[in-house]
């Protein structure tokens, strides 16, 4: 099939790479003239693992390319993805203007009987209304519109492209989803349709509901550390029974990410503006914005205050295998720590430059990073702080406070490096060691 895929970023490039790849051809479409030349010429404009491999494939092959020319770009092809952002707007609502920009375009250079393909996270009824806008505006009641909504998480997007746990498609008529039955019959997974306000509403449902579950964890964590229990066993303890589930039970800084923040605050929009009460996601919300600060407060409580204190962070972006800076929780961290008087050194594999917080001050290497600091915390749960030199991290010291913002390491193991060196270990409700 012969797809255009507009908006080529995190979703867009992973689903354009992941079409082609499944032997469509595919067009790859973005306004953002630098990223559409950056990947003519064999460069990545961001980071996935896998993404770059088969991308090099399908260019190889010819069932791929970009392009910065919309309307040629949209006339070359029977079926457009829709894939560009949906930021929060100023009432907290998605801004759906890239993506009417998206539908103008279809509809002025949209070849006839084409299938519009939403993979962009919009509000319930936003289909119904793209559809209507290609009638009335454009003279266009040959298009079809179906949500497709996206699950892939940044990190991990190449696999979970691959291998999705579901593909939801929202259709009103049965030949549109014969068209997505067929764009996808190459993946192994089970295809649910339903209706596209269902489709449209099982995105910012699931979304808002593993923010909970989240937030959910951080709130007993609290509990934990004031309590004396040890989190991580509450979670195994929780997560083994079926109804609960141990996926997303680990606490931490919090969630971050071009998603969990902007779908959550959507979606209590989307029921403020309906007057629908929506006091669970508004829970979620506000545990996740203190967490930041709830995480600093350990380090007040330590010292009586920051003034003057070094602190180091290790990892700054929202999640391990992501080079994306998003609302990741290190920046709000980084902000309040500047704000109480400390200074602030950071190390992140991904992130050399560019940091949002002008103050950071950004180093090649963890253990830099720890030589230069009172206290470290990790922000960012990268696998290659488990292949930590403790030896090196710790040379010369007679004292250092680790705050592990993400229960990377088992108290087990952190019982053997604090016992050896004169090494604080605290972490997210669970016991302080040293
Ligand atoms: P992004 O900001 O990384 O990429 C959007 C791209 O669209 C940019 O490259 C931009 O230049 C381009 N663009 C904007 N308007 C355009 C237009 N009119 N024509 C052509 N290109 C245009 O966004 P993203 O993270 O890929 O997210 C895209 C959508 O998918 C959002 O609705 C998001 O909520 C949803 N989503 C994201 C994820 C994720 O993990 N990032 C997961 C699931 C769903």
């Amino acid at each position: 099939m012969n797809i255009t895929v507009i908006g080529t970023g995190y979703v867009g490039l992973v689903t354009a790479a992941g079409l082609a790849e499944l032997g469509h051809h595919v067009i790859g479409a973005d306004i953002a003239a630098e990223k559409v030349a950056t990947l003519n010429a064999g460069g990545m404009p961001l980071w996935e693992p896998g993404l770059q491999e088969i991308l090099h494939r399908s260019r190889h092959n010819g069932l791929i390319r970009f392009s910065d020319d919309i309307p040629a770009a949209i006339r070359a092809s029977q079926v457009y993805f829709i894939a560009v952002g949906t930021p929060e707007a100023a009432d907290g609502s998605a801004d759906l203007r890239q993506v009417e920009r998206a539908i103008d375009d279809i509809g002025k250079h949209g070849r006839s009987d084409g299938v519009v393909v939403v993979k962009s996270t919009v509000p319930p009824g936003t289909g119904d209304a793209l559809e209507k806008r290609l009638q009335q505006k454009w003279e266009r009641s040959d298009l079809q519109v179906v949500s497709n909504p996206e699950f892939l998480r940044q990190g991990n997007a190449v696999a979970d492209f691959f291998h999705p746990d579901r593909i939801v498609v929202g259709a009103s008529s049965p030949a549109a989803c014969e068209v997505m039955a067929q764009i996808y019959e190459r993946l192994d997974a089970p295809l649910q349709t339903c209706d596209r306000r269902s489709a449209e509403m099982i995105k910012y449902a699931s979304n808002a509901f593993l923010a909970m579950k989240i937030s959910y964890i951080n709130m007993v964590a609290n509990l934990c550390d004031h309590l004396d229990a040890d989190v991580d066993a509450v979670a195994q303890g929780m997560g083994s029974d079926p109804r609960i589930g141990s996926a997303f039970l680990r606490p931490g800084a919090g969630y971050g990410g071009s998603c969990f923040p902007k779908d959550t605050q959507a979606f209590i929009t989307m029921g403020k503006q309906i007057q629908v009460p929506m006091p669970l996601v508004e829970a979620a919300v506000a545990i996740n914005r203190n967490r930041p600060r709830d995480l600093l407060q350990r380090l007040v409580k330590e010292w009586g205050g920051l003034h003057r204190r070094k602190l180091g962070i290790w990892g700054l972006t929202f999640k391990p295998m992501s080079d994306d800076l998003r609302e990741a929780p290190s920046i709000p961290f980084c902000r309040l720590a500047l704000d109480a008087g400390a200074t602030v050194a950071a190390y992140d594999p991904l992130i050399g430059r560019d940091y949002p917080v002008k103050d950071v001050h950004l180093y090649s290497d963890p253990y830099q990073v720890a030589a230069l600091s009172d206290a470290v915390v990790l922000m960012t749960e990268w696998p290659e702080f488990r292949q930590l030199d403790w030896e090196r991290v710790m040379k010369g010291r007679k004292s250092l406070l680790l705050l592990d913002g993400r229960n990377q390491f088992s108290l087990e193991e952190m019982k053997q490096v604090t016992h050896r060196w004169p090494l604080t270990y605290l972490s997210v409700g669970r016991p302080r060691l040293n």
